[in-house]
């Protein structure tokens, strides 16, 4: 991981009233971008070899400066340029997850929030290890496919998004569907309803929901994920039939849709992300900024966490204009335009190195 003294060299040489807000074109740039411009910042757009032509359809949103490159060596190679147009990278899903989370860490520009969270959100058991010391519920563990005796979901370690999930709900089932040459994990499968819960957490922040550290705690949406095909399965009738005519249930995220919890809800969404957040300055320094809590909620109001993603997610695209959260602390405000909000008020306060590493 790139030592926090070099990027806090980097900081010292940076023109603070000529920053750049740069990110990799995908996932959550429009608003990123869209937040940037509205916070006055300048902002780049770094791309590899996706089309950006669809920014121009979006002028609100569309970077200043465009660098293509052929592929992550180059932008290895030509990371002075960055350095010069003074910019602070806003890491999102897909920017991690196509570097690579190790190269990622590794690369020598300013990123907005802890690079040591990488280590904890990118291991599955380590992730466990955070969430559930810190005393909020996951999906139970199961560790030997031969004791599946109700419905669990199996992933394998590298899938993202969903891609390569499958239900199996006995031990034929998992042997039916299992490729036995990728590790994998299970935990049982949660009946309910799907909510991927936005905070943001601000360190700096000394009013509103306070956290055991003084920074204070925001929700700023709730999205639920359309998933292809699982979310449309229902129409063809059972699943066990559809299977035996070859189609198979799977979690591939193609969009996102607003949604609210009831307000009764709140008070158990505000105390897991809390523990959260404390248990993380015990484990590793801290995670600040934007986060997402996936849960289930059961039939009993019962919540549980079955993943936690350290930065802006792709859920947060249907609130560009605020959402009826965010509209209560900042009206209008994207968790994008937060983002450049505390990147400016760090730049303005003079502790801009406290928020990057
Ligand atoms: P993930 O990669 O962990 O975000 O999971 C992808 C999708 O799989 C989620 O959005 C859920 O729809 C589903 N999912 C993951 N874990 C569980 C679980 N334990 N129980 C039910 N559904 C799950």
């Amino acid at each position: 991981m790139v030592p926090k003294g070099k990027i806090d060299e980097i900081i010292e040489g940076y023109d603070l009233k000529d920053l750049t807000i740069a990110t990799l074109c995908s996932h959550s740039s429009l608003q990123i971008f869209h937040g940037a411009r509205k916070m006055g910042f300048k902002t780049l757009g770094l791309t590899i070899s996706h089309s950006t032509k669809y920014y121009d359809a979006f002028p609100l949103a569309k970077p200043d400066k465009i660098i293509k490159y052929a592929d992550f060596d180059e932008m290895e190679e030509r990371v002075g340029e960055l350095l010069d147009e003074n910019v602070i990278l806003i890491p999102h899903g897909s920017f991690v997850e196509y570097m690579g989370s190790r190269r990622f860490g590794d690369y020598p520009v300013p990123s907005y929030g802890n690079r040591a969270v990488l280590d904890w959100e990118s291991d599955r058991d380590r992730q466990r290890q955070w969430i559930t010391s810190a005393g909020v519920p996951m999906p139970r563990l199961i560790t030997d496919a031969r004791e599946i005796s109700e419905p669990v979901m199996v992933k394998y370690n590298g899938a993202k998004g969903g891609n390569g999930y499958f239900i199996a709900r006995d031990y034929p089932d998992f042997k039916m569907a299992i490729d036995p040459s990728q590790p994998y994990t299970m935990q049982e499968y949660c009946l309910g309803t799907r909510y991927y819960m936005h905070f943001f957490y601000d360190p700096h922040k000394k009013d509103g929901y306070l956290c055991e550290q003084g920074g204070s705690l925001e929700m700023l949406s709730i999205d639920r994920r359309d998933e292809s095909n699982i979310d449309e399965m229902y129409k063809l009738g059972s699943i066990e039939e559809s299977k035996r005519h070859g189609l198979y249930p799977s979690f591939v995220v193609t969009g996102n849709a607003p949604v609210v919890i009831r307000e009764s809800l709140l008070p158990k969404a505000f105390d897991m992300a809390e523990k959260v957040v404390n248990k993380s300055y015990e484990l590793f320094g801290g995670m600040w900024g934007p986060f997402c809590l996936e849960t289930v909620v059961n039939d009993k109001l019962q919540f549980k966490v079955f993943e936690i993603s350290t930065r802006i997610v792709a859920g947060t695209n249907p609130f560009i204009s605020g959402s009826p959260y965010a509209d209560l602390i900042y009206p209008g405000l994207s968790t994008g335009g937060r983002l450049a909000m505390g990147i400016r008020d760090a730049a303005a306060g003079g502790y801009l190195k406290d928020v990057v590493s």
